[in-house]
């Protein structure tokens, strides 16, 4: 029996000196552990399982782990070196990213298991070979193609064949070279005079929630149009201080997910560029509500009809642009009261319905009769009394974004009115589909609903 154990405990000493010499022969992919990493952080970052670097590492305490301990990374046979990470930045795709990280595009690949290359995303971790470890560092350039760009003029120049360009860009069947498409020219040649239409681009957050605004800004090389479109929506673009900028709304019923932003400049002298930047919307992680109304006022949500032509009523007159906005700085807020009964974005099941309708407002708890004033100077566009919203009243503030208030106890202004910021618009009431004195107050931006209460807690844009 004795005998037996020590030959056990013999073979598992063994299997350790063995991975132990595996680790220490290969020639990597080798990772060197920085200061807040974790064996589960490095696993996370390289899609490996804590247990699979600890196998291969003959690590036997995970929870050791030293600055600068040379980790052998599995899984990526044929790939040498020491690697490293970094996020996805501005403008990169694959098409880029081999000169940008002077790393070979099919090293990429494999390191960050792309199968996508179109669903890279802003931010996404990068690996890449750490360029003091290259051997053959590709030594081309990136370029974008002006008008004038052809496929063969470019490859000459380049000292290639348009066949050997389309390959290296991963272009196996493309026939024609677009102005703004991101072309990598082998042999390190720069070309003169090149398009850069865009110099800056800023997105604000750059990986917006579900509800968030996004603050879109665009510098162009010279005077030019700026356009866009955030999935299936068509941006709105406002000049100021010689920038190009966007506001628009992340839907809070969007599945969260990655959505294509693109955008494209022409300038006065003719060249164009496009850009296509993935924005990853996580979810904000709304809360449920289950409401149950009084039959009377039940009776008024069941019929789809009165509902539908309402919300298509208040949609299409919080949709539209004026080049001109009204505010300057931060919202006020509407009403003195603090007291907020229900936030924005949650999910409504009404008398036991599914949670299918989303609060696309804040309620703030008041009197009847509290005063309710404009957060910022505008245009009354809607003063109606409706069935579900009550006394209902819509600012255009200018730039795509309107505020809404609805149970008024009664209309205060008339459509066609300017307000000033500050200005008494109406007051709290219970009217309409309503369960006590309150006001809803809704933002709108670029046609969506966004979170009113971000509006009050910066400056935007
Ligand atoms: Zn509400």
């Amino acid at each position: 029996m004795r005998l037996i154990y020590r030959f056990l405990s013999t073979l598992c000493v063994l299997i350790a000196v063995s991975s132990v010499a595996a680790a220490q022969n290969s020639e990597g992919p080798f990772y060197d552990v920085e200061p807040g990493d974790t064996l589960f952080s490095i696993a996370n970052q390289f899609g490996l399982t804590v247990q699979a670097i600890q196998d291969t590492n003959a690590i036997t305490d995970p929870s050791i782990l030293a600055i600068g301990q040379r980790l052998l990374l599995p899984g990526y046979d044929g790939i040498v070196g020491l690697v490293g990470t970094r996020p996805l930045l501005l403008g990169e795709s694959i098409r880029t990213l081999p000169v940008q990280l002077a790393n070979e595009r099919n090293i990429l690949v494999q390191l960050n298991r792309i199968i996508n290359p179109a669903a890279l995303y802003l931010g996404q971790p990068l690996i890449h070979l750490e360029p003091d470890e290259l051997g053959t560092a590709p030594t081309g350039e990136f370029v974008i193609a002006g008008l004038k760009d052809t496929m063969i003029g470019l490859a000459l120049r380049a000292g290639t064949s348009p066949f050997e360009l389309k390959l290296i860009n991963g272009w196996p069947t493309k026939r024609l070279l677009l102005a703004g498409d991101f072309v990598y020219l082998p042999g390190g040649k720069i070309l003169e005079n090149l398009p850069t239409p865009f110099r800056h681009i800023s997105i604000v957050p750059e990986r917006p929630e579900q509800g968030q605004t996004v603050v879109l800004r665009v510098m162009g090389e010279s005077e030019g149009t700026v356009t866009g479109r955030f999935g299936e929506d068509e941006l709105n673009f406002f000049e100021t201080e010689n920038q190009h900028v966007a506001l628009f709304g992340i839907d809070a019923m969007v599945t969260p997910g990655v959505y294509p932003l693109v955008m494209s400049v022409s300038t006065a002298d003719g060249d164009s560029a496009a850009l296509e930047i993935r924005i990853p919307v996580s979810d904000a992680g709304y809360q449920m509500q289950s409401i149950v109304l009084p039959p009377g006022k039940a009776q008024l949500l069941l019929d789809e009809e009165a509902r539908t032509s309402e919300d298509v009523a208040i949609k299409s007159a919080a949709t539209g642009f004026s080049s001109y906005g009204h505010w300057d700085g931060k919202f006020q807020s509407p009403i003195t009261s603090d007291y907020i009964t229900t936030h924005f974005g949650l999910r409504r099941s009404y008398n036991g319905g599914p949670f299918q309708t989303l609060h696309g407002g804040v309620d703030f708890g008041a009197p009847e009769g509290t005063p309710i004033h404009a957060p910022a100077a505008g245009e009354i566009v809607l003063a109606e009394e409706l069935r579900i919203r009550g006394n209902a009243t819509l600012i255009d503030h200018g730039y795509g974004v309107y505020t809404a208030y609805w149970h008024q106890s009664e209309l205060s202004v008339s459509v066609g009115q300017k307000v000033q910021s500050g200005e008494v618009i109406g007051h709290v009431g219970d009217s309409g589909l309503s369960t006590g004195p309150h006001l809803h107050w809704e933002v709108w931006v670029n046609g969506v609903r966004v979170d009113p209460l971000e509006w009050l807690g910066a400056k935007i844009p």
